[in-house]
C-alpha cells in the first residue's frame, strides 16, 4: 500500500462543484488502495481578498495578524473537502497546520518549514482515513500561526510528502503539466513528459509560475518525485519532476522562460576600486531589494566604470532611493534606470555537454534585430535582458530555433 500526497490549487477548489470533482479524484486514489494525504489551497481569489482587507485596514499591520487572517482561506477548503469526501463515503478529516503540527520559522508571512510531525497523520492514514491538510500554513515557536509566502501550499505538499516518505506528490492544477514555454505566447509549446529538478528550479524562478520555487528546492533536496497534472481534464496529462539521471535524452534546451517583472539600474562612472560593489549592494540588501543580473565593465583608465544591475520592477523605487541615500559612500556621476525591460532565458541540462548553445541564442536575437542589454549565465541557463516590447518575438524565435515547436 503506497502513501501518496495530492495537492489541489485554488482554481481546482474554486467552488463547491469543483470541490466535489476533487473529492472524486481523491476517491479514485483511495479506491486504488493508496493511503492518501491531500493538501489544499484556498479557493481561487480568497487569499487576495484576505490580503486586501488586511492592507485596507492598515498598510503597516502586524505580520502575525496577517498570517492569522490569510491562513483562513485554506482552513475553509480543508473543511469543505473533508465534508465532500465523507458525502461520497470516503473517511476523511481536516488538519490545520498547528494540529499536525507543521513547525516553521517565525518569519511571519514568509515562514520556512522546519519539520512536519508525522505520528498523528500516520496513525490516521493507517486506519484508512484521508488526511485533508490546509496548505500554506504552519505554527512557529511563538505559538502563532504562520504562512509560507504566496503560492506556499505547493511547498506544504512537498514537505509533507518528504516527511511521510510518500511514493509521490501529485500537484493538480489548471494546466496539464510543465510546458516548453508559455503556451499563451507560443501556440506550438509542448508539454514536457519529464523535467529535471534543476531545470524546474530555473523555470520556476525565471517566471514559469506553475510551482512555488521553494517547493522545487525541497523536492530536489529530498528527491520527492513530483507530478504536475490537470484537475480538470479527463486525461490529466502530467509532467514528472525527477532526477537528472532519470532523463535519458538530455536536450540542450528544454524550456524558455521569460519575466516582465524586471527593471534595470545603471550607475555611471563609479570609482573602479575595492569596496565599491559592497557600497552599492550593501544598502540594497539592507533595503530588502533582491538584485538579479549584474554587469560591471573594466574601466578604460583604471579609474571609473559603469555598473548595471536588475531588480524586480516592484522594487525599483526602493532600490533607487537606497542608492541615492548611499550616494556619498559610492560616488557616481549619474543614476539611470529603465523599467521597460524583460528577461528571456533558455534552460537545459544538456547545456553542460553541448557547445554553442548561447551563440545560437545571440545569433537568433540579432537576426530579429533585438538588442541584448545584459547577459547572465549559469551551467544550465542563459538569460538576456531585452526591451520589453520584443519579449514575445524573442520567445517565439528561440522556441523554434531550438527545435521545441510542436510538429
Ligand atoms: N492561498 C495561497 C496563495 O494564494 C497559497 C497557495 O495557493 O498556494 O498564495
Ligand atoms: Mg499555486
Amino acid at each position: 500500500m503506497a502513501k501518496i500526497v495530492m495537492k489541489f490549487g485554488g482554481t481546482s477548489v474554486g467552488d463547491v462543484n469543483r470541490i466535489r470533482n476533487v473529492a472524486r479524484i481523491v476517491k479514485s486514489e483511495v479506491d486504488n488502495g493508496h493511503q492518501v494525504a491531500v493538501v489544499v489551497s484556498a479557493m481561487a481569489g480568497e487569499t487576495n481578498k484576505l490580503v486586501g482587507w488586511t492592507k485596507e485596514l492598515s498598510p503597516l499591520h502586524d505580520a502575525r495578524e496577517y498570517d492569522t487572517i490569510v491562513a483562513a482561506g485554506e482552513q475553509i477548503t480543508a473543511g469543505l473537502l473533508a465534508v465532500a469526501l465523507s458525502a461520497i463515503g470516503v473517511s476523511a478529516r481536516s488538519w490545520l497546520g498547528w494540529q499536525i503540527p507543521i513547525r516553521t520559522s517565525n518569519m511571519h508571512g514568509s515562514a520556512r518549514i522546519l519539520g512536519v510531525e508525522t505520528k498523528l497523520l500516520n496513525e490516521r492514514l493507517a486506519q484508512g482515513q484521508v488526511a485533508v491538510i490546509a496548505g500554506f500554513q504552519g505554527i512557529a515557536d511563538d505559538n502563532r500561526v504562520t504562512t509560507l509566502g504566496r503560492g506556499g501550499s505547493d511547498t506544504s505538499a512537498v514537505a509533507i510528502a518528504a516527511a511521510l516518505h510518500a511514493e509521490r506528490c501529485d500537484i493538480y492544477t489548471d494546466v496539464d503539466g510543465v510546458y516548453t514555454t508559455d503556451p499563451r505566447v507560443v501556440s506550438k509549446a509542448q508539454r514536457l513528459d519529464r523535467v529535471s529538478f534543476e531545470e524546474m528550479l530555473e523555470l520556476a524562478s525565471l517566471g514559469a509560475k506553475v510551482l512555488q520555487t521553494r517547493s522545487v528546492e525541497l523536492a530536489m533536496l529530498h528527491r520527492v518525485p513530483v507530478r504536475v497534472l490537470s484537475a480538470f481534464d479527463e486525461d490529466p496529462g502530467g509532467t514528472l519532476l525527477c532526477d537528472e539521471d532519470d532523463i535519458v535524452e538530455k536536450n540542450p534546451v528544454t524550456g524558455i522562460a521569460y519575466s516582465r517583472d524586471e527593471a534595470k539600474i545603471t550607475l555611471l562612472r563609479v570609482p573602479d576600486q575595492p569596496g565599491v560593489a559592497a557600497a552599492i549592494f550593501g544598502p540594497l540588501a539592507d533595503a530588502g531589494v533582491n538584485v538579479d543580473m549584474i554587469v560591471q565593465n573594466v574601466s578604460e583608465d583604471g579609474r571609473k566604470t559603469d555598473l548595471t544591475f536588475t531588480v524586480n520592477r516592484s522594487e525599483l523605487d526602493r532600490a533607487l532611493s537606497a542608492i541615492q541615500n548611499a550616494s556619498p559612500h559610492i560616488g557616481y556621476k549619474d543614476l539611470i534606470h529603465d523599467a521597460n525591460v524583460a528577461k528571456v532565458s533558455i534552460i537545459g541540462i544538456g547545456m553542460r555537454t553541448h557547445a554553442g548553445i548561447a551563440q545560437t541564442m545571440f545569433r537568433t536575437l540579432s537576426e530579429k534585430g533585438i538588442n541584448i542589454q545584459v547577459i547572465s549565465t549559469s551551467e544550465i541557463k542563459v538569460s538576456v535582458l531585452i526591451a520589453e516590447e520584443y519579449v514575445e518575438l524573442a520567445v517565439r524565435a528561440l522556441h523554434s530555433v531550438y527545435g521545441l515547436d510542436a510538429k
